[in-house]
């Protein structure tokens, strides 16, 4: 069977979601996850779009061992060098340069005729041969570019030293034949191909990207690129897990392999998801809430005679399990440390007493406390940064209903160690909460989205709150959980103030290769 590469850039492309924002203790947490995930490369950043996105790139680099960590580059120099000194400390640095090569992109955007962006594609991949290893060169929009311009370039990339050649759909455009025809072409046309391996990376603005993706390897690519959940630009990228989970369900049709852990898809989505704050559609594929849910009598009835009958995925495949050990009151240490162990997470003895604490306290007020309840809380303590100056709430209190005027009081500590304290009303209890805490916040703060919801099922369940705001101009996102909905809503809006004190990743604004 042919093994195919998979390279995961949920941590570049991914993050270009709009609205997303990771810092670095959460890009680390979601790369040692990829890892688990068997992925074989992973595209932890842009180094050179800004100085978080650099650090956390290095942090990666240094931390996780197993897979080829890579830096996406534009065709310069400066931006070469600054990768390099990003991944220089990888087991397996790998270089992502990209210049496009279709009409379109080349004389609107760059401004360039063919012959300047060749030249320029060959000469800075030379530069970089002198650093990196590993070089992938991609031919941003190659889906619209000319068929005969990409062989002649790519051959030329190939001599001055790139080993993998990547052909992206970055518009989302192209149909699965035409996306296929194009990897046959260049297959059977280039020269020198046998030096390289061929990548594919597909956008879904025509609910395409893993048709196309199939399509690929399918006429000779054996790198699929990808996102977990599909995240990413616009409509996002080919979902991994989807890819991942229809080559092993469908053996039959396509004789591939990949070194996926297909049983790590359920926690790697849903770090993904918490992290991100993006949500994912119920009936979304693999993934979704619904994605195992029978609900007509006849498919339930099916289903009980015979799994297979409607159920072509066992859900057990992708990690989810039915038989789940809930925790609760009388729950000591030593399950409670098994349970961590077992949802995946490895604490310092500090971080793990914290989520003793905080899991008796739950206790306190639910009587069956659940893997997704727990997933939550040690979320939250592992990317927890500390020793960091950051407002910290004190107290709050809400009053809310329909005859007063909905008034809140919060007390908090400074970044400077000061405690302080007042109350503002609103037109409801959120409001009046995040009044106040504008009012006691020195930042300059504009809340642009609030989204609230549960962690599993029952009326005692956790509530989880999403924000993002701009804070003194810098686009963040915070989040925060707690059996209150009040309380997950002020810990929301300082998670997002305090990541302007730390590793803030600020959005790349550049034209990104995607
Ligand atoms: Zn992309």
């Amino acid at each position: 069977m042919q093994n195919i590469h998979i390279f995961d850039t949920t941590l570049r492309d991914g993050e270009q979601s709009p609205g997303v924002n990771l810092n670095q203790l959460e890009k680390l947490e979601i790369a040692r996850q990829l890892e688990r995930f068997g992925v074989n490369v992973m595209e932890a950043g842009f180094p050179a779009s800004s100085q978080g996105d650099f650090e956390a790139v290095r942090t990666i680099a240094r931390t996780v061992r197993n897979v080829s960590i890579a830096g996406l580059s534009r065709a310069t120099k400066n931006d070469i060098d600054t990768s390099w000194e990003a991944l220089k400390e990888a087991e397996a640095p790998r270089l992502h340069l990209f210049i496009a090569t279709s009409p379109i992109h080349m004389t609107y955007k760059l401004k360039k005729s063919p012959e300047q962006v060749t030249q320029l594609a060959v000469d800075m991949v030379r530069y970089a041969k002198a650093k990196f290893p590993q070089i992938e060169w991609s031919a941003e929009d190659a889906s619209r570019s000319d068929l005969d311009f990409l062989v002649q370039i790519i051959e030329k990339v190939i001599d001055a030293g790139a080993t993998v050649i990547n052909l992206p759909d970055t518009v989302g455009y192209a149909t699965p034949a035409e996306y296929g025809r194009m990897f046959r072409y260049v297959k059977e046309n280039v020269r020198n191909i046998d030096k390289a391996i061929l990548s594919a990376h597909c956008h879904d603005d025509l609910g395409l990207a893993m048709a196309n993706s199939l399509a690929a390897i399918e006429n000779g690519a054996t790198q699929v690129e990808g996102t977990i959940n599909g995240i990413g630009e616009r409509a996002g990228n080919a979902a991994l897990e989807e890819f991942a989970v229809a080559l092993g369900i469908r053996k039959d049709q396509f004789p591939f392999s990949t070194g996926l852990n297909l049983k790590e898809i359920k926690r790697t989505s849903d770090l993904v998801r918490k992290l991100t704050g993006m949500p994912i559609a119920p009936n979304k594929a693999v993934v979704g809430q619904n994605a195992f849910a029978h609900e007509s009598g006849i498919h339930q009835d099916g289903v009980l005679k015979h799994p297979q009958t409607y159920e072509i995925i066992n859900p057990s495949m992708v990690g989810i399990e039915s038989n789940e050990l809930v925790l609760g009151k009388h729950s000591g240490r030593h399950a409670f440390k098994e349970k961590i162990e077992r949802l995946g997470f490895s604490l310092t003895e500090e971080k793990s007493e914290e989520a003793f604490r905080q899991f008796k306290s739950l206790t306190d007020r639910k009587k069956e406390v659940t893997d997704e309840d727990l997933f939550t809380i040690l979320t939250d303590i592992q990317t927890a940064v500390s020793d960091v100056k950051k407002y910290e709430l004190l107290a709050y209190q809400v009053q809310s209903g329909s005859i007063n005027l909905p008034t809140a009081t919060v007390a908090l500590t400074t970044p400077d160690g000061m405690r302080t304290e007042t109350a503002r009303t609103g037109k409801g209890p959120v409001e009046a909460l995040y009044n106040t805490l504008e009012a006691l916040i020195k930042e300059e703060i504009h809340l642009t989205k609030y989204q609230l919801s549960s962690v599993g099922q029952g009326r005692d369940a956790l509530a989880e709150v999403h924000v993002k705001m701009i804070v003194n101009e810098l686009p963040v996102s915070g989040r925060g959980s707690s059996h209150d909905v009040l309380e997950a809503s002020a810990k929301a809006f300082l998670n997002a103030v305090n990541r302007v004190f730390y590793g803030q990743t600020t959005k790349v604004l550049q034209t990104a290769n995607s």
